[in-house]
């Protein structure tokens, strides 16, 4: 079977066949699970990561709390409904591997429920490069990636991982400290509010980490220290156009170097939609360029003027109206998502270890194989998840 006939087999995608009470209880049944911890877990970050965390200490039925900085969960991931005729992710928003994933995160006993998915499989695909735009001939640019149909990678956060437990989130908690030098880790906020646990995940982006948003009592470790000044995160924006006529192909790659990347998409490509949506995703140098504008009005028409010169002039004539995410901008994120100077797999083995059995971290830059990703990020929060309950 190729992958074309794997993606209509199984390109829509069921959670499992629980339904939410048999969720809760009951799985300590799960043999691929060793709980021995009875404490209170606090995650500190409301992204994939915290969120997946969040999931497993519910379905365990743990004592946790989840402290969210910003106003909103979902981190990196985000929509808007108001945009267009169908909802668009203004972060995350290809499944960058194939729909089996969600057994994964799940252990095949998720929510009950299905969310269409669709293969990322553009026709049209043109390079612009010094001032020449070029057709490709390649049929799958993208390999074995997915989009959500009619939904979006917040949704899914939000109906399928966080629903169990929204009681269990605090919004608006910004923590600024974290001391484990005693028998119990102390966190404490914004207000000074303080939040007592056995044991902690920290899942905020590396970003934050490497620039000491929060301080520690003792100092991490200097390996853990040393392994996050090697990590970087580049400025990451994204922004969606309407135009009354579809002038632009599906992809148009404006060729990126390494930790750069820069291109327009179709962003309605196979959604239901009767509207003309392009948009651009950049991350690295034109992602700053932007962002130094500030302005998003300015921004949108840093990019009509770009796209002019690309396909002579025609976004002018065409353009209805812009919206701008501007991540780098976004107080508790800060940039893109993770690169790393030096060995990834090393890094992330520093910074994958537990300090004194007490503080855990999880979160994209941390995955092995699957850091810069949305199930990378829940993969690494379910797995020190099971780290933490396998301890007594
Ligand atoms: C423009 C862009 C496009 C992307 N496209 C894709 C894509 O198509 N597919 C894909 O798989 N991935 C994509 N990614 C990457 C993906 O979004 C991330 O890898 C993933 O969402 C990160 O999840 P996380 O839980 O590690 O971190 P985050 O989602 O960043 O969550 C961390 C949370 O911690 C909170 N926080 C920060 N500081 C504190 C504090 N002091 N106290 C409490 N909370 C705090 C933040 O507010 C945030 O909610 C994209 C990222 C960007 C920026």
């Amino acid at each position: 079977m190729n992958r074309r006939d794997f993606a209509k087999q199984t390109a829509l995608v069921g959670f499992g066949l629980g339904i939410w009470p048999q969720l809760l209880v009951g799985c300590k049944k799960d043999k691929s699970w060793e709980i021995n911890f009875s404490g209170k877990v606090i995650v500190v970050g409301g992204g994939a990561a915290g969120l997946m965390a969040g999931f497993y200490l519910k379905r365990f039925g743990i004592d946790f709390e989840l402290l969210e900085a910003g106003s909103d969960i979902g981190g990196r991931t985000k929509k808007t409904d108001s945009f267009a005729d169908f909802p668009i992710d203004l972060g995350a928003e290809w499944l960058h591997t194939g729909p089996k994933i969600f057994g994964n995160l799940f252990d095949n006993n998720g929510p009950s429920g299905s969310m269409e998915v669709i293969p990322y499989t553009p026709a049209t695909i043109s390079v612009y490069k010094n001032g020449e735009l070029k057709q490709r001939n390649i049929r799958s640019y993208f390999y074995g990636e997915y989009k959500f149909k009619r939904s979006t990678w917040y949704d899914f956060l939000n109906s399928y991982v966080a629903a169990a437990f929204h009681p269990q989130i605090k919004l608006n908690t910004v923590i600024q400290s974290i001391d484990y030098s005693g028998s119990k880790v102390v966190l404490k906020d914004q207000n000074q509010v303080e939040y007592t646990a056995d044991k902690v995940l920290v899942t905020i982006p590396s970003i934050k980490l490497k620039t000491n948003s929060v301080t520690w009592n003792p100092a991490l470790p200097s390996s853990f220290t040393t392994a996050i000044g090697k990590t970087y995160m580049p400025a990451g924006i994204k922004v969606f156009l309407q135009f009354s006529e579809k002038f632009y192909p599906d992809v148009t790659d404006l060729d990126g170097e390494n930790d750069a990347e820069t291109i327009y998409y179709n962003a309605t490509f196979k959604k239901e939609s009767n509207q003309h949506v392009l948009a651009l995703f950049t991350i690295g140098p034109r992602a700053k360029e932007l962002n130094t504008l500030g302005d998003h009005q300015l921004i949108i028409k840093d990019c009509i003027r770009e796209l002019d010169e690309i396909f002579g002039g025609s976004a002018t004539g065409y353009f209805i109206k812009g919206v701008v995410q501007d991540w780098t901008a976004e107080e508790y994120i800060g940039g893109s998502y993770t690169f790393f100077n030096g060995r990834e797999k090393d890094i992330q083995a520093d910074l994958s270890m537990s300090v004194n059995d007490k503080v855990f971290f999880a979160g994209e830059a941390l995955h092995s194989g699957s850091s810069a990703t949305v199930h990378g990020a829940a993969l690494g929060g379910k797995e020190e998840i099971k780290k933490i309950l396998a301890l007594s």
